[in-house]
Order: C-alpha cells, then structure tokens, then sequence
C-alpha cells in the first residue's frame, strides 16, 4: 500500500494528476482504448463531442465559465467512461472590438492611437498580443481539471478558419443575400463602429426632459415639444402628432419656423407618435433616431446629419455649434431657447439607454453604408430545426427567447469599420465582419470545414452545446442557420442553457463591479475538485444560482470526507490480497450466500445510486446527480456501512469495502476528478492504470 496522508491537499496532487491525464493521451478520442469488452460502449451512439463556448482571448477566467466548463467537463468525463470517443474541442475567439480596444488602450499608455501606426503595425500588435496573452484562459481551464482535447485547440483566425469564414462569405453572396446598402445602424463613437442590435446594453439614464417652444409660421402662437436630446433639434425636418390626438386636429399641417436655424418645417400626423409623452407633440429628426427615420421615409422628408461618426456636431448643425461635443451643443442649445425666451420648462426623466457591449459608451443611430446579410430564408431554416426536436433546449422555456428574436429579425449588418478581423473578401473592402459572423461557424470550422475531413465527417454534429442565457441568439441561433445552411445538418441535438451565478446579494458576479468571487483564488484556496462541486451541487434547471463561499468550503469538506473514508478502506483491505469481485461476481447467488444483510443492502443503494446518476444526467440535471453520489458515499457509505463494517470484520466485508470503494470513486470522477484519480492511484486492486478510463457503473 502507498503511503497515505492524513489530510487531502489538493496543491499537491491536482498540477501531478493533470499532467498524468495529460500523458495518457486519453483527452483525444483518437487515443483512446478502442472499444471492447473491457470497454463496452452503447450501440447508438459512439462518439460524444461538444464544443466549448470559445472565451474571448481577452478573458479571464470567471465564475460564469467556472460553472459552464465545469459542466462540460461533468459531460464528457462521464461519456467517456461509458465508452464513447469523447472530443471537448477548445479554442478562443479573436473578438474583434474587444481585442481592438484592449490593444488600444496599451497603445494609449505610449501616447499613440491606432492611425498613428497604421493598419498593418496595428495588426502586428493585435497578433503579439494574441500571441502572449491569448491562451491564458485555457491555462485557467487546465487549472478547473477540464479534459479537453488540447492537440485540436482552435482559434477563430486560424488559417484554416480564415478560410472557412471567406467560403461562408461568399457562399451567401454569389446567392444575392450579402448587400450593400445605406441604414440606419447603431453606432459607437468611440469604438468607431457599427454595431447590432444584439451588441448594445442597457443603462439606466437620469436626464432631463427640455420642453421646447416651436413658433408657428403664421400666428403668434408656439408649439411646444418635448425632447431628451435638444441637440438634435438642429436636425429637425418636421414635427409629429399623433393622429387621434384631439388636441392638435387643427394643427396638421401648419408649418413652424424652426428656433436658432431658421428652418421651415411641417406638423404632421403619425401613428408612431405617443400621445402620452410630454406634450404629445414631438419633433422629428430623421438622421438620428429610428423612430422618426421610419416616419421620414412615410413622409418623404429629407434627414439632416448633425452629429458626426465621432460624435461631433457637423458643419450642418450651423457654424456656431460645428465642431462641438454634443453635449457642449446640448448646453448651447439650450441657453439659447432660454434666450429667446422659448424654453418653458425642464423635468427630471429618467429611461433605459443603449450602450456599446464593449466599451459603454452611448451609442449614436447614425446612416451609413454597411454590409447586410438576409435573414428571411436563414431565420426559417433556423425556426424549423427547434420545432421539429432536432434541437432541444434544457430547460425548455429558453426555446421562446430564441422564436422571438427569429421571427422578428430584421436583416445583420455584418461590417465592422474596426482592423482587427476577418477582412470582408471583396475587391477594396477595409471593413472586417462582425466577430459573430466567424463565431458563427465555430461547430464546422473548428472541425476542419471547408474541407472535408476526418473529423468534420466523424464529429459533426456535435452534441450537446453548454452555453449563457445571453448569447442566445448572438451565437446559439447564429450557429444554427450556419450548420443547417453549409452542412445540411443541425450543429448540435441539445442546447443545454446554465444558470446565472449571482453573489449573496443577488447581483450579477463581476470583476470590475467588485461584486464577485474569483475562481483562481477559489481554486488556489480550497481545490478544484472543492470549487467543482459547490457549483455542481447548486445546479439546478432554471434557476439562478446565489452563490457563496460556503458552497466551495461545503466541497472541501466532502474532498476530505473521500479521503478519510479511502484511508479507513485502505487500511482495513490494504495488506491483503484482495479479490475485488466484479458486478457478475457480486450477482451470484455463491457470493450473495456469504453477505448479511448489511451488505447487500448497500450493494443494492450503490446500484440505484448509479443508475439514478445516469438518469439524471441523461437529462442535464448535475445538481440532482450531484447530491445522490453525496448522499450516498455520506450517509450510506460512511455513517452506516462503514460503521457496520467495523464490527462485521471478516474477509466479504473487506471485499465489500474495496468494492463500494471503487464504485464511489468511478461516480465522483466526472465531478471531482482529482481526488478521486489520486485515491485510485493508490489503490493496490485498481482495474485499469486511470479511474478517468474506468467503465461507468450501470
Ligand atoms: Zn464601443
């Protein structure tokens, strides 16, 4: 017997076990025992793949993906102690603004922007910088004890993918569905890009509501409308009411002469227009806000920009706001109808704000020139596949986040005006394409599309995709249209959507906000195995996880609890020879003959552990799994049967023992895998040289 500890400490063992797996070659299907008797596998299926959510190289490992990957590493140890060929395919995202921003921000601290070097030093800085940094998160997922398959980590501008993204390009293009045209796009004027609607987030705004004095034309009479944003109003074509408002019925059609530009514009009625907001009477400028560009195009009234793509007032606005900021132009603006007498009065308001993902700054509606992909065909496609059950969503009711947002898409702006990227494959175009349109292809691209190869043939598609709530439809449904429209074939059966972790208070986790816990530490602290199974333990279907210390120190206990038993075991059987008696062997009446009926009761509790476990990971429930291996090696293992055991003493009870033992280890393995690959390592009877390759219990 190997010398024993009296306490479990996982600094010591996890980086040894790791590199044992690591050497073993057992991460990469292709390494793996062929299936045989001795590693028997279900008929119906015979690989299991899955492909992570690629992290942005900019990440860093937080709770959120300590959950999601601790999942999929639940996922495919667990298939691959049943016998299939288990891929976990890694890789990063080269997230294009996100990478952009950060290695401007290093370029800032030297004094120097992006056009100072230029694209082509620029990209060589995007790429050092890749090259240095871009693969700490998967280090961090080493540290989690994730089984990926290393030798196939991928990276979104891969040679091979850059080539997939161009095929995927001008696939949709020599079909007619990739246009150009002129819209109105959200815009950021720091960032200087484009952005989708699925890009931006929401920030609560307190401002001000400025009610504003238009005089009429022809009578000495005002009309008065209110606004959040006066600045505009030196682009303003027109002013709306709404049509059943009884108020203004005889205002429609009368024209003002608009304050500080002079401008001739019109009252007109429309739909679109609230009768509930301020006075019910707005004004319309149709280069700045969506709304009133719908109401422009029913009216024919010409849009006038007068805020620029770096959030500047253009020549325009007139020459004494060209050039300011906006918000210097809103002050302005404002003195002046205070001026002239025509402010008549401020209100606090406060409403939600669309804001860049990437950087929070506040986005512009601007018209410009973009590139657009079609929807329409793309979006059925997508709809059909989650109707029929080719897909499930777990738990179920993510299905309708997704069937909104397709049925009511409107078509992708694809172009980004930013340099690092996939460059759009066209003669002259400089614009890259949004970082989700390469994400986009991740299932098929990572396994080798557009070629034809082994992997592609044999892998795809892949199975289950563990991902956030939030990237639903920036990704998930974006995967697969791509799939079903390149490979005919759906990219995944199951959709498994995890929950939220939130901190005690019930905030989101997040590093900047200093509202969160910090895996790394959590792992450095109390062990991955500990960090592991506090998440798992929480996890149940639907629900938002609050999350706390007492998790993890609740796994560290149980880690020692394994390791204290193990000794006793170890103890009891370990000087011996022992037969350990398979599950046939344990059948037999011969055998069955020399058990009391302590023994067999637990064999039997073991048994329905097991096949309760499979059930309940059959359907993505890891919490409910996760509580019958605790329950069991707890209560019936430890306080029960080992107590018993203590006072049987005799050679069936060892064999028991050894045998409960080696069962235990096998259901823990998939939620911590470190201790129970240390203890296995240990063992004088073990079966195989790794518990990781152990046949799953039935
Ligand atoms: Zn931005």
């Amino acid at each position: 017997m190997k010398e024993i500890t009296k306490a479990y400490n996982p600094q010591e063992n996890e980086t040894k076990i790791y590199r044992l797996w690591e050497k073993s070659g057992y991460f990469n299907p292709d390494k793996l025992p062929v299936p045989s008797a001795d590693r028997p596998v279900k008929k119906t299926a015979k690989k299991y793949s899955i492909v992570i959510p690629p992290p942005n190289i900019t990440g860093e490992l937080h709770m959120g993906h300590a959950l999601n990957n601790t999942l999929q590493d639940v996922l495919i140890r667990w298939k691959r102690m049943q016998g299939y060929q288990t891929l976990w395919l890694p890789g990063t995202d080269h997230a294009g603004i996100a990478t952009q921003n950060v290695v401007e921000k290093e370029l800032k601290k030297e004094g120097k922007t992006r056009h100072d070097l230029g694209r082509e030093k620029f990209l060589e800085r995007a790429w050092n910088w890749q090259k240095k940094y871009g693969y700490l998160i998967l280090e961090q997922l080493k540290k989690l004890g994730c089984s990926c398959d290393w030798s196939r980590t991928a990276f979104t501008m891969d040679k091979n993918y850059q080539e997939a993204v161009k095929t995927a390009f001008l696939h949709y293009y020599r079909k007619g569905w990739i246009y150009q045209g002129k819209r109105m796009i959200n815009w950021c004027p720091r960032c200087q890009t484009s952005l989708s609607d699925l890009e931006l987030e929401y920030r609560e705004e307190k401002t001000h509501l400025w009610y504003l004095k238009y005089p009429l034309l022809s009578e000495k009479k005002h009309i008065i409308v209110a606004t959040t944003r006066p600045e505009t109003m030196l682009g303003d074509t027109a002013v709306a009411v709404n049509p059943q408002d009884k108020r203004y019925k005889n205002m429609v059609g009368r024209q003002i002469n608009l304050p500080l530009v002079n401008r001739r514009i019109t009252i007109i009625a429309d739909k679109l227009v609230d009768p509930q907001f301020g006075t019910g009477a707005v004004k319309v400028t149709p280069a700045h806000s969506p709304v009133d560009a719908e109401m422009a195009e029913r009216h024919n009234l010409p849009s006038i920009q007068v805020i620029s793509d770096k959030g500047r007032m253009t020549k325009q606005a007139g020459k004494n706001f060209a050039s300011l900021t906006v918000l210097e132009a809103r002050q302005k603006v404002v003195d002046e109808f205070k001026n002239q007498g025509l402010l008549e009065k401020i209100e606090d308001y406060s409403h939600q704000v669309p804001v860049c993902y990437r950087c929070h700054t506040l986005i512009e509606p601007l018209f410009s020139q973009q590139w657009f992909l079609k929807m329409d065909k793309l979006a059925t496609q997508a709809i059909k596949a989650v109707k029929s059950g080719q897909i499930k969503f777990h738990p179920k009711h993510w299905e309708k986040v997704y069937f909104d947002w397709l049925k009511n898409i409107k078509d992708w702006c694809i172009s980004r005006q930013i340099w690092w990227g996939h460059r759009i494959p066209l003669e002259g175009e400089t614009d890259v394409l949004d970082t989700w349109f390469s994400s986009a292809l991740w299932p098929l691209a990572t396994l080798g599309w557009p070629k034809k190869t082994a992997d592609l043939k044999k892998f795809y598609p892949t199975d289950t995709l563990s991902t956030a709530r939030d990237i639903i439809n920036l990704w998930v449904a974006r995967m697969i249209f791509s799939g079903l429209e390149f490979m005919k074939k759906v990219p995944f059966s199951d959709v498994y959507i995890h929950a939220t972790v939130l901190n005690k208070e019930g905030q989101r986790m997040s590093k900047s906000l200093g509202t969160g816990l910090d895996p790394l530490e959590l792992i450095n602290q109390y062990g991955a195995d500990a960090t592991r199974f506090g998440l798992t333990y929480q996890t149940f279907a639907g629900q938002d996880m609050k999350f706390t210390e007492d998790n993890i120190i609740m796994g560290k206990k149980f880690a020692n609890k394994i390791w204290n038993a193990s000794r006793f075991v170890l103890n009891q059987t370990g000087d011996n020879k022992l037969e350990i008696p398979n599950d046939k062997q344990i059948a037999s009446s011969k055998f069955q003959k020399t058990l009391s009926s302590a023994d067999k009761k637990i064999i039997k509790k073991l048994k329905l552990t097991a096949q309760k476990m499979t059930k309940e990971l059959d359907n993505y429930h890891f919490g409910r799994a996760a509580h019958l291996i605790y329950d069991f090696f707890w209560h019936d293992f430890c306080d029960q049967y080992v107590e018993t055991s203590k006072k049987q003493n005799n050679q069936q009870t060892k064999q028991v023992l050894a045998y409960l033992l080696i069962n235990s280890l096998k259901l823990l393995q998939p939620f911590m895998p470190f201790v129970s690959e240390t203890i296995y390592q240990k063992l004088p009877f073990k079966e195989k040289e790794l518990l990781m390759i152990e046949n799953w219990p039935e």
